[in-house]
């Protein structure tokens, strides 16, 4: 069912007070008009795309200007609205959201430069406002929801650019709830038989999983309160086809060794319900040894807080189980965008709760609008090629992250892979320069050891030390590339 404005309006006011709504409704009129008599490729009038952007990002819980700038985000590129009406009728910050994601000149750039050109207008219009990601985000689940209207070959190359470019962006924010969609939608499109294969084998566990989900529900509710452990929410979990098949990738494809294909999700109000709850479970099922995941006391490298555990469940069956807190699910699905709703709506009221709750501050916050602010100066690098642009970008800022420790409890993110080098050059440019071995949790290991997330490293550096060739053709990251390659450049 398509959404209407008033279907966003009523998930607007969810979360957000009355007043604010106005400007939705102004920039709904303004982009309906605008877009009147245009239509999408699918046949659609071109106003039920806007809707949708919206949709996405009231869902988000994202404030008014956001939804409006997500209804009007096409007005500038596609119809004959201009920067000052824009200005005058919504003001600077809407205004700014929507040049924001405003395409390059058609007649400037072509091809792969013309996608290089998009991305570094993209990252610095992010820079200064985080919103404008969202916007792109929700604009871009839309078009991919909508891909078969378009030719198969346009297809093939905007679900590539999805998979490569735009999930991990989406991941990287953890808006994990857009990205998994985001990869799901582009999966069908560039490894079709492999996506067939996934739905086909799943679809039946699926339907499965979810039925006796359903059934034991009521049961785990009821043991839940019989205890006096008050249940926000219950919902079974399915999990993503890609990032389902990537794991049966990891596992040489052996479905048996997949237990979380459906999972039970349970919402409790705060941390201590949380392990109220775990103890109710345990006490009705056996746990699997060495499944149980205390993510809340000690949280994932990444930021991520649940209890998991994996019982046999009513019948036997196999079951996990994640148990956590509302903000934690919010922080969880949506990452960045709940740090924004957090921090704008809450502001001192969220700050003091943590503080009292002793739950962990804004760091992951800082950590990824920080991650965007490197972003924004590593494009002002020049590359000798688009391929160069785009091979650095999807190596330095969108691999799967490996989180590492310094010897004082910093954490360092790298790109899967990283050795003691890159983590070296990443603290400081002379530490790579005169580092001459690494310990790893306290243990001597080589320069060339690949570091696994959680470990802790020490880099032992050498004055007069120099970096050597070789490490160009074993480090991971291009900053230590370029540091090295500095480096020989001037001496
Ligand atoms: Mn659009």
């Amino acid at each position: 069912m398509p959404s209407t404005i008033k279907d966003i309006l009523d998930e607007f006011k969810k979360h957000h007070s009355f007043d604010s709504a106005k400007v939705i409704e102004r920039a709904y009129q303004f982009a309906e008009k605008a877009h009147r008599g245009q239509k999408r490729k699918s046949g659609e009038d071109y106003i039920y795309h806007c809707l949708e952007t919206a949709m996405t990002l009231a869902k988000l819980k994202m404030d008014a200007e956001t939804i409006a700038a997500g209804l009007l985000h096409d007005v500038l590129d596609d119809t004959k609205t201009s920067s000052g009406q824009l200005r005058k009728k919504f003001g600077e910050n809407i205004l700014n959201l929507v040049k924001g994601i405003c395409k390059v000149g058609k007649i400037k750039y072509h091809g792969k430069e013309r996608m290089v050109e998009n991305l570094r207008k993209l990252f610095l219009a992010m820079a200064k406002d985080i919103r404008v990601i969202l916007i792109k985000l929700s604009d871009r689940l839309h078009n991919m929801e909508t891909l078969d209207a378009l030719p198969e070959e346009k297809q093939k190359r905007i679900a590539l650019e999805t998979l490569e470019i735009y999930a991990p962006i989406a991941n990287r924010l953890g808006i994990r709830e857009i990205g998994g969609d985001l990869e799901d939608l582009a999966f069908k499109y560039v490894y079709p038989k492999e996506y067939q294969e996934v739905v086909k084998r799943v679809k039946d566990r699926y339907i499965k999983g979810k039925e006796y989900l359903k059934k034991i529900t009521p049961i785990v509710k009821k043991n839940l309160t019989r205890k006096n452990v008050r249940v926000i929410e219950i919902h079974a979990r399915t999990k993503h086809y890609y990032s389902l098949y990537r794991k049966l990738l990891r596992y040489d494809m052996d479905w048996h060794k997949i237990y979380d294909i459906v999972a039970l999700r349970i919402i409790v109000p705060d941390i201590e319900s949380c392990y109220a709850a775990l103890g109710v479970i345990h006490k009705k099922w056996k746990p699997l040894i060495g499944r149980i995941k205390d993510y809340i006391a000690i949280s994932k490298p990444n930021g991520y807080q649940s209890l998991h555990t994996t019982v046999f469940c009513q019948g036997g069956k196999i079951t996990e189980f994640q148990i956590r807190t509302p903000q934690m699910h919010q922080e969880s699905e949506y990452g960045i965008a709940a740090h924004w709703y957090y921090s704008e709506e809450k502001g001192l009221k969220s700050y003091i709760k943590r503080k009292i709750l002793h739950q962990k501050p804004e760091r992951e916050f800082k950590k990824e609008l920080s991650w965007v602010k490197q972003l924004q100066e590593w494009q002002n690098e020049k590359f000798s090629s688009p391929e160069e642009f785009i091979d650095s970008l999807k190596i330095d800022f969108l691999k799967d992250r490996i989180f590492v420790f310094t010897p004082k409890g910093d954490i360092i993110d790298l790109p899967e892979g990283a050795i003691p080098i890159d983590f070296a050059y990443e603290i400081h440019t002379d530490v790579g320069n005169q580092c001459a071995g690494a310990k790893v949790d306290e243990k001597l290991v080589p320069l060339s050891r690949p570091l696994q997330n959680g470990e802790v490293v020490e880099i032992i550096t050498q004055k007069n030390k120099k970096p050597n060739r070789d490490w160009l053709q074993i480090v991971k990251t291009n900053a230590a590339k370029s540091k090295i390659k500095a480096w020989f450049k001037k001496n």
